[in-house]
């Protein structure tokens, strides 16, 4: 997208996909790690997605209205924990592998066999459903591809498999740019651009419809007058394939005549942090009209936890000035 501020100023907003042709380079570090279930790859939800409080963690793999599908563990590790529970992550797997690496894998139907056992064990003992199992390396150690459990919907509404790829910090990674692969076929798209007032008296027009003028570069051709500080924000979506659901990109960066102003990757999180789901999207859109906005700037005037603005002034200041849209690059 590309827009023109003044005759001499431009904004352009790019948008990269983690696994698509944007970010060759990052999937290329990882070693590559095993889908996590015995299905054809395809995704209904992604990392740090919008939800109500907290940045979805991880994947949501679709499992095709079906449970019982086979999980596997994506590389050599051992099962360090198990969870069960009526809610949130339902039946959990933890799978610690040799990299230091974390697979998590939720709303299963079933742990394998062996595990259950252990599990069924435990619950009898303590005389409850919900539990919270560690296991030592020797217990349960797995070979890149064992089955691990099986998929299902405990504590979801609907059967899919929750997969997350957590660091050596807990901290949940962008499965796509972790080790992850699946075909990316379609680059994200934008949306609408909106201009947001920061401080008291500044004014601008909500938002604006941008249209693709060439593949992958948009701009919005319309007249935008803004007055004082004014945050921008920017309906991205992106895409795998014909059977993923609507994405949140990886990395979204604003540039002011060429020169990068902010920066939003969306890798990696800490739980500690997830609340700031307020400060990645903005917050009424989404609540009123459940349209997910991205904050191309820093509302809390602090450093945030996800997002990297390399500069103060991720805002843009304006008088109250024309300024036309051009066909730009
Ligand atoms: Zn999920």
């Amino acid at each position: 997208m590309e827009l023109r501020r003044t005759k001499k100023g431009t904004l352009a907003v790019l948008a990269a996909c983690a696994a698509g042709a944007f970010a060759p380079a990052r999937a290329a570090e990882s070693s590559a790690l095993l889908w996590p279930a015995k299905l054809r790859p395809a995704v209904s939800s992604n990392f740090c997605e919008y939800r109500d409080g907290h940045l979805h963690a991880g994947l949501d793999i679709r499992t095709f209205g079906e449970e019982g599908i086979a999980c596997v563990a994506g590389d050599t590790g051992y099962v360090s924990r198990v969870r069960a529970s009526a809610e949130g992550y339902g039946k959990a797997l933890y799978v610690q592998l040799d990299t230091g690496l974390t697979l998590v894998y939720a709303h299963l139907a079933e742990f394998a066999p062996e595990i259950e056992a252990a599990v069924d064990e435990e619950q009898t003992r303590r005389g409850r459903y919900t539990i919270d199992v560690r296991f030592p390396p020797s217990r349960f150690p797995v070979q890149r591809g064992d089955v691990i459990g099986y998929s299902g919907m405990t504590g979801a509404n609907a059967p899919h498999l929750h997969f997350e790829v957590r660091n050596a910090q807990e901290h949940p990674l962008d499965p796509l740019a972790a080790g992850i692969r699946a075909e990316d076929a379609l680059s994200p798209a934008f949306g609408r651009v909106a201009f947001l007032p920061l401080e008291p008296g500044a004014w601008g027009p909500f938002a604006h419809r941008s249209a693709e003028r060439a593949p992958g570069s948009y701009e919005v051709c319309d007249t935008l007058v803004l007055s004082g500080a004014t945050g921008v924000a920017v309906e991205v979506v992106d895409f795998l394939n014909g059977e993923s659901g609507r994405l949140a990109p990886s990395e979204i960066t604003l540039a002011v005549d060429g020169r990068p102003v902010a920066r939003v990757a969306l890798d990696s999180f800490s739980f500690a942090h997830a609340d700031e789901v307020d400060f990645v999207y903005e917050p009424a859109s989404v609540r009123v009209n459940n349209d997910y906005f991205f904050q191309l700037y820093d509302r809390r005037g602090a450093t945030l936890c996800i997002a990297i603005l390399p500069t103060a002034g991720a805002w843009l200041r304006a008088r109250a000035r024309r300024a036309r849209c051009t066909r730009g690059a």
